[in-house]
């Protein structure tokens, strides 16, 4: 069959169901064509050139053009989609195929799904469920790359995360965790096992501003951690969602003197205020935020 497989976001950040579904199609000698969103509504008769099309889409904003898509007749998934369909287990737990995206050196990943915290602005509750359980051993994914992207949404709060964080120590690989540990549920046994992983990065977030447990256990963390380097330790900072700008402003400022690395998530970017969008353009961009120290500073420059 002739398969093509839609990347709706077209990120920089390659779609893991697609490599399952690449995967699982290739075993069965499908020819697979990878293309963008753009692309797939610029190709005349998409429908009568390929045998199935799967169309996959993480973030939401992009309404119209998968209306565009559904009305080509492409198979659509993704949290980014009002579609709320799970991978049969055989594609769920396949080896995704990198060399989808040319990827080589890097395997991507979920060792657990699921979160109980329930926070109002996030979908993983609804999707995944209030809970975090193990949904596989790095072996399903993992075979001997450089390194390691895990995709977990709270992997502390799965009650099996002490032999997964094992696990990933015994890769050797590099590890990223993308996703936000969740810093109220670190202990002095599980940051152990953290300093024996190779941290590329580790994420935290503080999306409460008032929630004074996450300055306890990062100030905690910052001492007993074996990582130095703040640009390995990112935070990810909540804003225009239930926080002020003074409240924005100081975890940026507390982030950045206590050895973290913020960076600015704007809730409902599309309809955010300009000041916000602008003081996320200072904050994440490194080069200016570790030049122009105060905000107030970056805001009068730029007018
Ligand atoms: S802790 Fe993180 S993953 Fe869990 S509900 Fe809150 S934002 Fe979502």
């Amino acid at each position: 069959m002739k398969i093509a497989l839609i990347d709706v976001d077209s990120h920089n950040f390659p779609n893991l169901v697609l490599m399952k579904l690449s995967a699982w199609h290739k075993a069965r000698g499908d020819e697979i064509t990878l293309m963008s969103a753009e692309k797939a509504l610029q190709e005349e008769n998409l429908i009568f050139k390929y045998d199935k099309i799967y169309g996959a889409c993480v973030f939401s904003g992009n309404e119209e053009v998968l209306r565009a898509l559904e009305l080509c007749g492409v198979h659509l998934g993704g949290t980014g989609t009002r579609y709320r369909e799970i991978l049969p287990y055989e594609v769920e737990h396949i080896m995704p195929d990198y060399s989808l995206y040319g990827i080589s050196d890097t395997a991507y990943g979920f060792l657990t799904r699921g979160c109980p915290r329930g926070c109002s602005f996030c979908v993983v509750g609804s999707k995944e469920g209030r809970k975090s359980y193990k949904v596989a051993d790095i072996s399903e994914w993992w075979r001997g790359q450089e390194n390691i992207k895990l995709l977990d949404p709270n992997l502390l709060a799965c009650s099996e995360h002490l032999e997964l964080l094992r696990q990933l120590a015994e890769t050797g690989a590099y590890i990223d965790i993308t996703q936000g540990l969740d810093a109220r549920l670190l202990t002095e046994k599980n940051i152990s096992l953290i300093n024996e992983l190779k941290i590329k990065a580790l994420h935290f977030a503080w999306d409460n501003p008032r929630d004074k447990s996450v300055v306890a256990a990062l100030k905690n963390f910052r001492k007993v951690s074996k990582i130095k380097n703040h640009r390995k330790l990112i935070v990810y900072v909540l804003c225009n969602y239930w926080s002020s700008r003074e409240e924005d402003l100081y975890r940026v400022y507390w982030l950045r003197d206590n050895g973290f690395d913020p960076y600015l998530m704007v809730y409902d970017k599309k309809n955010a205020p300009k000041a916000i969008t602008k003081m996320q353009r200072w904050v994440n961009n490194k080069r200016i935020f570790n030049v122009v120290k105060r905000f107030e500073d970056y805001d009068t420059r730029i007018g």
